[in-house]
């Protein structure tokens, strides 16, 4: 058995390694992958340290400090249940593998979020993105949909505008992202904004060639040629795998204490998984770093 699981292995998992081997604590990091959202992000420009740097390469940096301890690592496994057992937590991976550890530090971050229409899961991956950052050079000269109105999908709605033959922005409210890239979009002269229209379905045969908006006031519908959709409504936490041990906020989160505890004994929690509100890189890493050292004063005292 671990002393200590890690699961995740975005900024708050990866900064959560390097303090668990300083504290030499025998410990397992689990992952569907490295990186997590930063593998999305093009440029990051508010770490510390960098004025600008690529979100991969920050990654690489991450791992490759992480790689000089004697930390185990489950790279490309997904935990599908978090359970009690005695003296400790035991992890069951989607492929029925078991993992067991005294503590567990849960850090899975946020994924995506569905928008639910018809086409959508048919054309995932042919046509249907939810990372304009990543897929976007993919459609370029083409025309494209970008479904939501805030800060993520006016962001890639402003990186499309560059890149595709034109931009139609679908959103359901009135457009909710800051105002200066409100202000940045509407100067570009490739781009439609509907707001108030929902998106009914996307459709296409072997790829997406469209989708069906309606308007929420008009009652309209229009149909919209695009060969590419990017959904950008927001982000969902990756908490399912402890929904049935603690209880989790109405948005999913798991709420933690200043120390990065939960309300169960041994089982702490880090990064954009949490209820702490901001969604940052510096600060996913900053509370992988706290809930390890709360988590090692713990085992401390657990061994007295
Ligand atoms: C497009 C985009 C651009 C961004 N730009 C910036 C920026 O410029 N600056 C900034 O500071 N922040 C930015 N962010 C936010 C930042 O990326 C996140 O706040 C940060 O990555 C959160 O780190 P995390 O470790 O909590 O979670 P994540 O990065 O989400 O990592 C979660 C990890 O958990 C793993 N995981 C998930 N579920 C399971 C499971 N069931 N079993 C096993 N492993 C699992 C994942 O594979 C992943 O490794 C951006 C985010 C996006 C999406």
């Amino acid at each position: 058995m671990h002393e200590l699981m890690i699961i995740g292995a975005g900024p708050a998992g990866l900064a959560a390694a390097v303090y668990a081997a300083r504290k030499r604590l025998k410990a397992l990091l689990v992952s569907g992958d490295i990186g997590g959202q930063v593998n999305q992000t093009l440029g990051i420009e508010n770490y510390l340290g960098y004025q600008f740097i690529e979100g991969a390469e920050l990654i690489a940096k991450f791992e490759s400090q992480v790689s000089q301890f004697p930390i185990d690592q489950k790279i490309g496994t997904r935990i599908s249940r978090l359970g009690e057992i005695t003296d400790g937590f035991e992890a069951i991976s989607e492929t029925g593998d078991g993992f067991q550890a005294r503590v567990v530090l849960f850090a899975t971050g946020k994924r995506p979020k569905k928008l639910g229409v018809s086409g959508e899961a048919e054309f995932a991956g042919k046509g249907v993105s939810y990372c304009a950052i990543c897929d976007g050079p993919v459609f370029a000269g083409q025309r494209v949909a970008i479904v939501g109105g805030g800060n993520s999908a006016v962001g890639a709605a402003l990186d499309m505008v560059r890149i595709a033959e034109h931009v139609d922005l679908v959103s359901l409210t009135p457009l909710t992202a800051d105002i200066i890239l409100i202000e940045k979009l509407v100067e570009a002269s490739n781009v439609s904004v509907y707001a108030q229209y929902q998106t009914e379905k996307i459709y296409g045969n072997a790829f997406v060639s469209g989708i069906v908006i309606k308007g929420l006031v008009t009652g309209e519908e229009k149909r919209l040629d695009a060969s590419g959709v990017f959904i950008e409504i927001g982000l969902a936490p990756n908490s399912e795998p402890v929904k049935d041990l603690i209880e989790l906020n109405k948005w999913g989160e798991v709420p933690v204490s200043c120390a990065n505890e939960t309300t169960m004994p041994g089982l702490y929690a880090a990064g954009d998984v949490t209820d702490v509100p901001e969604k940052q890189i510096i600060v996913a890493a900053g509370e992988g770093a706290k809930a390890v050292l709360q988590a090692h004063r713990y085992l401390q005292q657990l061994a007295k």
